[in-house]
Parts: structure tokens; C-alpha cells; sequence
């Protein structure tokens, strides 16, 4: 059986951006693969070093959101990263084989500088060494499990790239000792957010989450985006503008959504009723989520046990792996 590796960080809920973008495949995976799935604590905290509450809190609420979309955990390995102490160990060990200027260039590097300017400044002059090394501690991860695949969004492409790059370098310099991995994309590669900006992200403000309630999914779909050349019911608009019309073609059926782009192209439907429709088919896609987490939300002690159940899974490969890497580097004392 192969391994996949892939990872959240936790610092907010589950949104539709990671479900559609990524977590539709961990459903399809969890049958086919040995599957570990890292609540990136670690990570998380790069960006949010000063709140670890939030970071701390989040681990058990995103590990809910993840079984309550149904993944087993009788199949799946979740663990904590910073219950892996030889993932910060491997981080070491990769950063003298990456420099600072590739790191600087990496295009989510690069994306996410643009993003948290009041955090890194306007240029990334003010960027942390923990976030700019983000990509090194994300080759860690997948390596320290010799994941082969890494299902993740697009947004997440050139971090791969840049693991590869990494074990490449390492098995050239240390000999054979790591696998290389590649990404595995699901078919919505990267899901607009509510402001019809091209990543739906928990950083951008923009996002309907698994766990919203009704109220709050309509008042978020009756402030989306729209055609702004539609200003009266029976003006003829263009769904391809409409982030209403988007979020349809995710959780309606074939047929409404065929209903809501002629009846839209024609004049023959106004936005409120439009927005009505998607919020009816909205709750009832997250319905089953909701009967599902509901148990677990009852049971805390439940979700923090299979946590502890993945984590000491991923110990043992963990202490295995790194035993690998140091004797290939020379760093195997007897201790
Ligand atoms: P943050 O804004 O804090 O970075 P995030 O929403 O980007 O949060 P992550 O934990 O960084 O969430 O990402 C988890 C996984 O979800 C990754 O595989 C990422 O590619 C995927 N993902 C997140 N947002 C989207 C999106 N809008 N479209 C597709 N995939 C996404
Ligand atoms: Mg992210």
C-alpha cells in the first residue's frame, strides 16, 4: 500500500475551499492508501505565534470538521505535528539544503507575503525566519512518512515542487534514503471566495465553513458577489461573474444548475430569489456534516483519542524514518 501524506493547518475551521479543493479526495484515499493526516500545529503557529489559543483550540475543532466529513478513522492516521519532535528535527536538518533567496521566490511563499502585509510588511521585509523556512518543515512532514502522494489544493503546487527539489538534493549529497513525492489535485483545483477573490482562504475573510450555521450561510450568500452589470430582476447578466451562480455548480444538482444559468442569462431570475435557492441546497449539502458532528461535538474525549491513537501510529514510522536519515548523514551515535 502506498503512502499519502497531507496536512491542515489548525487555525480556523473547515471551509468549503478545503473541501472541494481537497478533502473530496482524502474520502476517495482513505480506502486505497495508508493514510496520515497532520494537524499542522507547528505551522500553524508561524503566522499565529502570539496566539497560541487559537492554534491550540483549533487542533480538536478541525480534526471534528475532518471526521465529520466523513473520513474513518479506523483508516486514517491523524496526529499532531508537534507530538513529532523528529519533524522539527528533519526541518533542521533540510534548511542547509535550500537557500533563502529559492525560498523567497516560491510563488505560495510569495502569495502568502502579499496577504498578511500588516504582519510582513509591504516588500516581506519583516518576514519571520519560522515562515519563510514554512516550505522546509513541509518537505519534513511528507518525507518523515515517505509519502509518495500529497493531495492537497493548487495553491499548495509549488511547496511540493520545492520537497522535491530537497529530496533530490538530499539523496544526491546523503545517498538514497528519501522518496520523492508528487501532488494529487481533486478536479476543483483552487475555489473562489464569497468577494469572488480567486482563493476562498481562512486569512481572507472570505469563506463559508462547514460549521456555519443557517443564519450565518444566508447572511454570507445574500452579501456574495454577483453580476454588477445586473441591477433589476429581468436584466439579462452573466453567471460566469456570480459567485452565487459558482457555489451552485458545487452543491446543486445538474439540472438546478442548468435552471439558474438559462433562467440568469435570459433575465428570467433575480438574484435574492437565486441566493434563496443556493442556501436551501447549501444546508441540505451539509446536512450529513451536520448530523456527524453533532456526535462528536458531544463527545470531545472521542476526537482527542484518535488523535492520540494517529499520533502514536506516527511516532513509530517517525522514529523509524529519522533513524534512516541520520545514518545517512552520519549523525548515528549510539546514544
Ligand atoms: P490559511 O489562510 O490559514 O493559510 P487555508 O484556508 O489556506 O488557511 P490551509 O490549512 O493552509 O488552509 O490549507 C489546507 C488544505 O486546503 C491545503 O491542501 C490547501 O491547498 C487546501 N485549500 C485551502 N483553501 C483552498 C481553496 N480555496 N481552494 C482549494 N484548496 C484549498
Ligand atoms: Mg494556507
Amino acid at each position: 500500500m502506498k503512502t499519502i501524506l497531507t496536512g491542515l493547518r489548525p487555525t480556523g475551521n473547515l471551509h468549503l475551499g478545503h473541501y472541494f479543493g481537497a478533502c473530496v479526495n482524502y474520502l476517495k484515499l482513505q480506502d486505497q492508501y495508508d493514510f496520515y493526516l497532520e494537524i499542522a500545529d507547528v505551522q500553524g503557529l508561524t503566522d499565529n505565534f502570539d496566539n497560541p489559543e487559537k492554534v491550540r483550540k483549533n487542533v480538536r475543532e478541525i480534526t471534528t470538521d475532518l471526521l465529520a466529513i466523513g473520513l474513518d478513522p479506523n483508516k486514517v492516521h491523524f496526529f499532531v505535528q508537534s507530538r513529532i519532535p523528529e519533524i522539527a528535527e528533519l526541518t533542521v536538518f533540510y534548511s542547509n539544503l535550500v537557500t533563502v533567496s529559492r525560498l523567497r521566490r516560491n510563488p505560495t511563499v510569495k502569495a502568502e507575503i502579499a496577504q498578511k502585509k500588516e504582519l510582513f510588511g509591504n516588500d516581506g521585509e519583516s518576514i519571520s525566519y519560522g515562515f519563510l523556512g514554512y516550505p522546509v518543515s513541509q518537505a519534513a512532514d511528507i518525507t518523515c512518512f515517505n509519502g509518495e502522494l500529497v493531495p492537497a489544493g493548487e495553491d499548495q503546487m509549488p511547496l511540493i515542487e520545492q520537497c522535491r527539489e530537497i529530496v533530490r538534493k538530499f539523496n544526491s549529497i546523503y545517498g538514497d534514503t528519501l522518496k520523492e513525492t508528487s501532488i494529487l489535485l481533486s478536479d476543483n483545483k483552487r475555489i473562489k471566495g464569497l468577494d469572488g477573490n480567486d482563493k476562498m482562504g481562512k486569512s481572507l475573510g472570505n469563506a463559508i465553513y462547514l460549521v456555519d450555521t443557517e443564519e450565518e450561510i444566508s447572511k454570507k450568500v445574500m452579501g456574495a458577489l454577483t453580476d454588477t452589470n445586473k441591477i433589476r430582476r429581468d436584466d439579462k447578466a452573466n453567471p460566469e461573474k456570480c459567485m452565487v451562480y459558482y457555489y451552485h455548480k458545487l452543491v446543486n444538482t445538474e439540472e438546478n444548475v442548468n435552471k439558474v444559468c438559462g433562467e440568469c442569462k435570459k433575465g428570467e431570475r433575480g438574484c435574492v430569489q437565486c441566493k434563496k435557492e443556493l442556501i436551501e441546497a447549501m444546508n441540505k449539502f451539509l446536512s450529513d456534516f451536520r448530523t456527524r458532528r453533532k456526535v462528536y461535538e458531544e463527545n470531545p474525549s472521542l476526537v482527542d483519542e484518535i488523535l492520540n491513537q494517529g499520533t502514536q501510529i506516527a511516532k513509530k514510522v517517525a522514529k523509524e524514518q529519522i533513524k534512516n536519515v541520520k545514518k545517512a548523514m552520519m549523525l548515528d551515535y549510539n546514544d
